[in-house]
């Protein structure tokens, strides 16, 4: 028995998206069942429905900045309600079992399961995503939405908050530190938020877009720079220890490289379509700089990443939308138009 529930997809990569019926599993006995109320719009759905990543598979339901209700547990499951908030991001299973599991850190098992496009063992089916009333999801990966959050602010959290949040606090962000962020969308917006609550002497934004300039500094940052001046660019060559990357566009890494310190480190998350050009290996050597990725977060930094944003009170700027407006939301998205994370409103689907 399964169930059948409505959901939004892409059926090719030039198609827009509209709706599509999916299958979810019954709820196990080490499962939840989540009511969808929310999910964010992160430029990886973008990516995926439009086959950037050759990872593709159709119908593609995208979505994993989810947050809803549990209409059911399985017999097994400690630590959840019925009833309860919850929010899912980019993974719905791990193996539990390798050193990466044991290490908290599911996002490099090499059994992961992806919200979308990875393989539901129980159906024997793709996963789908959150554009969707209800998905069923092994209770660990869970999260719990704590009391003082805005659930729709929050569904951002699950992708774009966790992904930024991660490599702040693993290459140290915080007091004595003067990060940048380069990109002001989905992701840049919560770097910059999380930099300042974190407590980093300076945050600054790179930006291609000069009216973000005003908004980052409300945001949190310290300061701007619209990378597209030459001598704004110039100003900038080694002021920082750490450079949050998140554009979602092939680019010159170069001209951030050198606004690194001796040791500064750049980290990558953002994800595009094609290769960036990259530093000469001179540039690197002479400041001992590294060039680093990072792939969202693990399952117990995710619920830290929420109980912190419950603390501090940070959460997502969001612009809510009904399901009708989702294609026009991706073109929004990139002509990097969004301020700063578009939340899809569930029961409008
Ligand atoms: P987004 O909301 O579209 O923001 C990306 C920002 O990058 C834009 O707002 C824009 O900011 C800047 N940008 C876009 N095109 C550019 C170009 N050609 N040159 C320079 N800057 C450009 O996207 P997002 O949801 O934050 O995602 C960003 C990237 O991270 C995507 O590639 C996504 O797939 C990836 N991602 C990776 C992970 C991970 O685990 N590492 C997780 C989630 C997302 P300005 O207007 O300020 O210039
Ligand atoms: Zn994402
Ligand atoms: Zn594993």
């Amino acid at each position: 028995m399964t169930t059948i529930v409505k959901a939004f997809a892409a059926q090719s990569a030039t198609s827009p998206l509209g709706p599509e019926n999916i299958e979810r599993r019954d709820v196990g006995p080490n499962d939840v069942g989540i009511d969808i109320l929310y999910c964010g719009i992160c430029h990886s759905d973008v990516h995926f429905v439009r086959n950037e990543w050759n990872n593709a598979a159709y119908p593609a339901v995208p979505g994993h900045e989810i947050v809803g209700r549990i209409h059911s547990i399985g017999a097994n499951v400690k630590g959840h309600k019925v009833g309860n908030m919850v929010g899912v991001g980019c993974l719905v299973d791990s193996c539990r079992q390798c050193v990466d599991c044991k290490e908290d850190l599911e996002q490099f098992c090499s059994k992961s399961v992806g919200t979308y496009a990875g393989f539901d063992k129980v159906l024997n089916k793709p996963t789908y995503g959150g554009y969707s009333k209800q998905i069923v999801v092994d209770s660990h990966f869970a999260l719990r939405i704590p009391e003082g959050l805005d659930p729709a602010a929050a569904a951002p959290l699950l992708c774009a908050g966790i992904t930024t949040y991660s490599p702040l606090k693993k290459w140290g962000a915080g007091p004595g530190k003067k990060v940048g962020v380069v990109g002001l969308g989905g992701l840049g917006h919560m770097a910059v938020k999380f930099a300042a609550a974190l407590g980093a002497d300076e945050v600054v934004l790179f930006t291609t877009t000069p009216s973000k300039v005003e908004d980052a500094k409300k945001l949190g940052a310290t300061s701007g720079v619209v990378s597209t001046d030459k001598a704004q660019m110039r100003a900038a060559i080694n002021t920082l220890d750490l450079i949050i990357n998140t554009v979602a566009a092939s680019h010159d890494l170069g001209e951030y490289n050198k606004c690194l310190k001796r040791d500064g480190v750049m980290v990558l998350v953002g994800a595009p379509e094609h290769e960036h050009k990259w530093p000469p290996v001179m540039h690197l050597l002479f400041k001992r700089a590294s060039i680093a990725g990072s792939p969202i977060g693990g399952i117990l930094e995710t619920q830290e990443m929420l109980d912190f944003c419950a603390e501090k009170g940070v959460a997502s700027e969001i612009e809510l939308i009904p399901m009708s407006k989702v294609n026009e939301a991706y073109e929004r998205i990139v002509k990097s138009d969004v301020r700063y994370r578009f939340v899809i409103d569930m029961s409008t689907l």
